[in-house]
């Protein structure tokens, strides 16, 4: 198999095929401390693409409650059983991981180690939702400090994989990665409907549809993207945890680029799972509040522990820069490439073509209203 390299992995892998990577990778970082798992993400990409015959199990777009909750059930538990120890080593500055991904872990006589979730694994996408870590006995109804009780939402959609398993396990070449955003998608006239993808692909975002026996995925909502904007689940979201954008290798980082600044410069989003070796593209913010730092490692790599410390100092004032572009990227449904930060009063994003798309103040504006109006000479209160 070539060789290929993985940043996320600080190495090189083995691949089905040559390194290549699109002109631009489109890009998503999700904030999982400020998900409600309201589910409308799930329901705006449901009605926009997956309401068809055969198309009743799919969720594009899912949410999850970790550690408890998973679709297809247990998914990230058995690929990562699968895949045995998973080592990461501090060499020269940085993490590398000396496990196996799941290219390397391959069988003999396959591409990529995998296996096919059973119909029974979809029936229930909501299962574990809520669910703490530990079981609530009744000694356990008191708050204590710093509490050990936690769960948190981890939306998932495809992550548009620079290394997509689904594409190197297909063997009709039916999964292709496009060029000009790095959008993976499924040619529905080769599919011939082998679900090699499904079995491959270990995030399990690949559905086979039982009506027109052919597999579909999320398509990144491309024709939104091609307009300048933003995928539905993202656009819709209540949370307001989801930003969209393009992404650059490390050594290629525009700091000046919101998800680039997020990914390399801050190095508070982490891509999930990065030990599977696929190179995902949707990074997350980790939840604050988890107190099991290696659940959180496991979930997001080694570097879990500074993400959160750097998001908690951001967040207790010390990092400007960082609360801007976190407010900039979800104040807008519009693909913002570059931001500008305006001393500490606003900060602006502009779009590809340089034209500014939305200007953000850092500090909202507080308003006291007297209690007379001078002018109706009315009192102004909440009571009857
Ligand atoms: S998440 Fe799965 S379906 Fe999406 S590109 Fe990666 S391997 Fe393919
Ligand atoms: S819409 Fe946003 S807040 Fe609601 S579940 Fe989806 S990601 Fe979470």
């Amino acid at each position: 198999m070539p060789k290929v390299y993985n940043w996320q992995i600080g190495r090189e892998m083995d691949y089905w095929y040559p390194e290549t990577r699109p002109e631009r990778q489109a890009a998503a970082v999700f904030d999982t401390n400020k998900c409600i798992a309201c589910q409308t993400c799930t329901m705006a990409c449901k009605t926009t693409w997956t309401s068809g015959k055969g198309q009743e199990y799919m969720f594009w777009n899912n949410v999850e409650t970790k550690p408890w909750g998973s679709y297809p059930l247990m998914w990230d538990a058995r690929i990562l059983e699968m895949l045995g120890p998973q080592k990461w080593v501090k060499e020269d500055g940085g993490y590398v991981y000396r496990g196996k991904t799941i290219f390397e872990a391959a069988k003999p006589g396959e591409r990529v180690l995998g296996y096919l979730p059973e119909d029974l694994d979809y029936a229930y996408p909501n299962r574990g939702e809520d669910e703490t870590n530990e079981i609530l006995r009744r000694e356990k109804f008191y708050l204590k400090l710093p509490h050990d009780l936690w769960f948190f939402y981890l939306p998932r959609i495809c992550n548009h994989c620079t290394y997509p398993a689904c594409l190197a396990a297909c063997p009709r070449m039916s999964i292709y990665k496009r060029r000009e955003d790095g959008v993976v998608l499924v040619d529905q006239v080769r599919c011939r409907g082998y679900r090699e993808c499904v079995m491959a692909c270990p995030y399990k975002k690949v559905f086979y549809n039982h009506v027109s026996r052919i597999a579909e995925k999320c398509v990144f909502c491309y024709p939104a993207i091609e307009k300048g904007l933003w995928p539905r689940c993202m656009r819709t979201c209540i949370g307001k945890i989801r930003m969209f954008g393009f992404i650059n290798k490390p050594e290629d980082a525009d700091p000046e680029n919101p998800i680039d600044f997020l990914v390399h410069v801050k190095k508070v989003a982490l891509p999930l799972l990065p030990q599977l070796g696929l190179e995902p593209n949707v990074y997350y913010i980790p939840p604050t509040h988890v107190s099991d730092i290696k659940f959180l490692q496991m979930m997001f790599g080694p570097e879990a522990p500074q993400a959160v410390e750097t998001y908690n100092k951001a967040m207790g004032g010390g990092d400007l820069e960082l609360i801007a572009v976190l407010h900039l990227c979800v104040s807008t449904d519009r693909i913002i490439t570059r931001f500008k930060l305006r001393g500490d009063k606003e900060v602006l994003g502009f779009n590809e073509k340089g034209d500014e798309v939305v200007r953000v103040p850092l500090k909202e504006p507080t308003i006291v209203r007297p209690f007379f109006d001078e002018k109706l000479k009315v009192y102004r209160h909440n009571s009857p």
